[in-house]
């Protein structure tokens, strides 16, 4: 299943590609949708390179590739990836491909490629694609057990968490690319020694880790995704967070799940790392001895064989009041209890239709050891224990200013290390924007 584009040997004539430790050599080619920063150019696809973003508009108007490499190619040019995302894995596959051998070493592009690349710091990002709907899971049984044993401490995990990959409807409107800044959220709140609930800010404000999802061709209603077909239908993976507002969520999540508490922010890293670059990351997906089999609509060889990524995610705070990037966990969306392929089958197997660049979240991914918690919530132990940060400060929850910034990677032996970039998010204070300008004051 690999193939020559995953050789780790490649190196490519863009010389920041060949670094040690970059996110993006030449096995990545990783998509976002981008702009010249502070100009009012129209937005296009770009690809990760070193530190470079190939324009993919410039490069489809020199019309260098053929056939499907450069049908796909078109497909990049506009301010939003669904049309390229819906062409499916052989177009995904030729234009990868393309671009691979015309930035080798040595390829015979290089002189009009060149004129095609700006450096990543010098341009600004929107959403990828336009994500017609959000859904967000609960794949991560380590925190699905750490949070239930704070709601409820006699039953953390519900009964049909190891038979129903779990997830609600989340709210596409607020989701944002990195940088996104929002003010803390409002709502009710009602402490558990009180018998009425108050109104105000939120004051246990926490970030979750997970993986983004987006669906590549999807399915018409009415005609599920089966798990052998569901691996087509991932276009990639990027860094998400999604922003929770845990008391907000504590008081309204019964009976119907999050609702205010999740859908005022969340955040995307600006690059979506490809399902092809992401094959040799792949691992076996197993469960622990004792516990149920997926029943069979979920489970397939390839699913059991290679239905989990080795992806590593690590979290950082950084306050307002220094510029440190204080480490407070790192996972892995290799411990997920439900692989993106059960995900995606799941999520059809009513027959409810996937579109093109919709995303799916993982939930957050906490793996088995404390240090591997993917939000406050988890690593405080409920607000009771905080953290604390590398630069001395101690946080139970965030403060108004705090940023949190997301990066992730993966490396194994064999195999050239790709990264994912990073989503950085900061909280503003309540009120802090301006609903008739949409500016920030
Ligand atoms: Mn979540």
């Amino acid at each position: 299943m690999l193939n020559e584009t995953h050789d780790p040997s490649l190196t490519s004539w863009v010389t920041s590609a060949n670094e040690d430790g970059t996110d993006f050599p030449i096995q990545n080619l990783p998509f976002a949708v981008f702009r010249m920063a502070g100009s009012d150019e129209y937005y296009r696809g770009g690809v990760a390179i070193g530190d470079q973003v190939l324009d993919l508009a410039a490069v489809a108007s020199i019309g260098l590739f053929k056939g499907l490499a450069q049908d796909a190619l078109n497909a990049c040019t506009h301010e939003e990836l669904n049309e390229f995302m819906a062409m499916g894995k052989e177009a995904w596959s030729a234009l990868r491909l393309a671009l691979s051998r015309s930035l080798r070493s040595g390829a015979v592009e290089e002189p009009v490629l060149e004129s095609c690349l700006v450096s990543q710091s010098d341009v600004e990002f929107k959403l990828p694609c336009l994500i017609h709907d959000y859904t967000d899971f609960y794949a991560s049984v380590y925190h699905a057990q750490a949070v239930g044993a704070l709601f409820r401490p006699d039953n953390p995990l519900l009964p049909n968490y190891k038979w129903v990959p779990v997830g609600y409807h989340g709210r596409a409107s607020s989701i944002g690319v990195s940088g996104q800044m929002f003010p803390r959220p409002q709502g009710q709140i009602k402490s558990p020694d009180d018998d009425t609930p108050g109104f105000g800010p939120c004051r246990r404000l926490d970030y979750e880790v997970e993986v983004g999802i987006y669906i590549g061709p999807g399915n018409q209603l009415g005609q599920p995704i089966s798990i052998d077909e569901s691996e087509d239908h991932i276009f990639g993976l990027s860094l998400l967070n999604d922003w929770s507002a845990r008391d907000i969520q504590a008081w309204e999540y019964q009976p119907l799940g999050p609702f205010l508490a999740k859908s005022f922010a969340s955040t995307v890293s600006p690059w979506i790392v490809t399902a092809e670059a992401l094959l040799p990351f792949r691992e076996r997906f197993t469960r622990p001895a004792g516990d149920p089999e997926p029943l069979a609509y979920l489970s397939s060889k390839y699913n059991s064989e290679a239905g989990a990524f080795n992806m590593t995610l690590d979290c950082f705070v950084r306050t307002s009041g220094s510029h440190e990037d204080n480490k407070v966990s790192s996972s892995n969306f290799k411990y997920a209890y439900w692989t993106a392929a059960q995900m995606i089958t799941h999520h059809t197997v009513n027959g409810c239709n996937l579109q093109p660049g919709d995303l799916l979240g993982s939930g957050t991914q906490s793996g088995p050891e404390p240090e591997e918690a993917g939000s406050l919530l988890e690593l405080t132990k409920g607000g009771k224990e905080p953290v604390k940060l590398s630069n001395g400060e101690e946080r139970c929850f965030l403060e108004d200013g705090d940023s949190v910034i997301m990066r992730g990677f993966c490396q194994k032996e064999g195999a050239r290390r790709i990264g994912f970039g990073e989503v950085v998010s900061t909280v503003l204070p309540t009120g802090s924007f301006n609903p008739h300008n949409g500016s920030i004051h």
